[in-house]
């Protein structure tokens, strides 16, 4: 039975566990960087662990030490959040093999979805519509060719390990394509070790719609609707939303009922996120996430589950706390991304956090784990908060973000607040009109 979690992550994150933890009467571990020893979740939790120097290769990814903070604190259990090891199967193993709990699916799950071309294809035979493209990888520039001809331009060279929108590239025409495949496995070699590598449709309007999954290890499977992640900067999402303005209930019952048929086949345990580009009514698979998303609070926010804490619970071996008919939609949310970056340019603006107002007031919820005096370090995500509302409507939602965004106070360092701002104005926004385009349109990078 777990009794106490170790959390392997930082930020946000780690915080958002803890307090999932704590409203379960667990005890919390935190494992920290030397650069961390501030952090918020190092101050909260029951027990905190250094785990190395301030390079995440150096701490937050070496797993040898974290598995050794567990031992020597007694956790029973892992909690990798996002990032870091919340998509390595090895670690998942490791983990395993010394007796205590990965919170998150089996490193087989981690390892088939975490291959791009073994995850379409398993998708595939789940029966998920996929975005049409080459059967597999691409090994040559002929065959590549043939298969471009095939599907049609443009078409999107994409690494099978890829992630966080990195070793992707476009080809117009068949005269780019070479120059695309060429960089494209360039930029995977470098980031992941492996340049494997496939071809698909570039879709021209698409809309972002994921699906939050939950399946415990007796056989039931949950969808938790959808969410719509359209807003989107360099592929890396910005700003999120339940429900989709882009869908309607029968769309969204039958693409959830699709999905979690497919979970269940796969025999797939905890949470996990269906990635799709949504177009003309169609929803094209992308790829699937074996872990905790970022922008899981919207989805939390219109069900009422946290999923935190069913995650902890299906890895404890319990059913699910509820039933399909038990998840509820009710109103609407939508996530803003804060990162201390300048809202122009982009550039992180570590240092140290002069002033800090988190907004309240109904139904606003601030994940963040910063403070006034709060110094960021420079060796991690920029991040720094989650700003998630709710409405009745999304109506409601919107009037409540705008208000919400204008008591919000970050001090001493640049953040991307004022492009929130400038985002809950404009119309395209208000109207639920965008694509995954629309963004970079609207930043002028287009
Ligand atoms: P990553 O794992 O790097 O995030 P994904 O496969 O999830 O990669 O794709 C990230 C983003 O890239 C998508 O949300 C979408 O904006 C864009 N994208 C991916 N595949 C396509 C495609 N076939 N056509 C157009 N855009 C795509």
């Amino acid at each position: 039975m777990i009794e106490k979690v170790l959390i392997a992550n930082r930020g946000e994150i780690a915080l958002r566990i803890h307090r999932a933890c704590k409203e379960m009467g667990l005890s919390t571990v935190a494992v920290h960087s030397e650069a961390d020893r501030d952090a918020m979740a190092v101050r909260l939790a029951d027990e905190s662990v250094c785990i190395g120097p301030a390079p995440s290769a150096n701490s937050y990814l070496k797993k040898s030490q974290i598995i050794a903070a567990a031992e020597i604190t007694g956790a029973d259990a892992i909690h990798p959040g996002y990032g870091f090891l919340s998509e390595n199967a090895q670690f998942a193993e490791m983990v395993e093999a010394h007796d205590l709990i990965f919170i998150g699916p089996t490193a087989h799950h981690i390892r088939t979805m975490g291959d791009k071309i073994t995850a379409k294809q398993t998708m595939i035979d789940a029966g998920v519509p996929v975005v049409p493209g080459s059967e597999g990888g691409v090994s040559s520039i002929s065959e590549g060719k043939k298969v471009a001809k095939k599907i049609g331009y443009p078409v999107l060279v994409k690494a099978a390990s890829g992630g966080g929108g990195r070793g992707m590239r476009v080809a117009e025409t068949e005269k780019d394509l070479e120059t695309a495949i060429k960089s494209a496995k360039t930029e995977a070699k470098a980031a992941f070790g492996d340049d494997a590598v496939y071809l698909e449709k570039y879709l021209g309007k698409p809309r972002h719609i994921e699906i939050q999954l939950i399946a415990d290890t007796h056989g039931n499977v949950c969808h938790l609707w959808e969410r719509d992640c359209s807003l989107q900067r360099r592929h890396q999402k910005v700003f999120e939303e339940a429900p989709s303005p882009a869908l309607n209930q029968a769309q969204r019952e039958e693409i959830g009922t699709i999905v979690a048929k497919a979970v269940k086949k796969m025999g797939y345990r905890g949470a996990g996120t269906m990635e799709f580009l949504y177009e003309d009514g169609n929803f094209y698979f992308i790829e699937m996430n074996t872990r905790i998303q970022v922008e899981h609070p919207v989805t939390e926010m219109i069900t009422g589950i946290d999923l935190i804490r069913e995650q902890i619970r299906v890895a404890d071996g319990k059913k699910l706390s509820f039933t399909q008919d038990d998840v509820l939609l009710v109103g609407h949310a939508i996530e803003c991304r804060i990162n201390a970056e300048h809202h122009e340019t982009f550039v992180p603006s570590p240092g140290k956090i002069t002033d800090f107002h988190a907004p309240g007031g109904p139904d606003v919820r601030l994940d963040s784990a910063v403070y006034a005096g709060y110094k960021i370090p420079p060796h991690y995500d920029s991040m720094i908060a989650k700003l998630i509302v709710h409405g009745r409507t999304r109506n409601e939602c919107i009037m409540r973000l705008r208000r919400a965004l204008d008591e919000m106070v970050v001090g001493g360092v640049d953040t991307t607040l004022p492009l929130h701002r400038k985002l809950v104005e404009a119309q395209d926004v208000v109207d639920g009109n965008y694509d995954i385009h629309w963004l970079e349109r609207f930043l002028g990078l287009k």
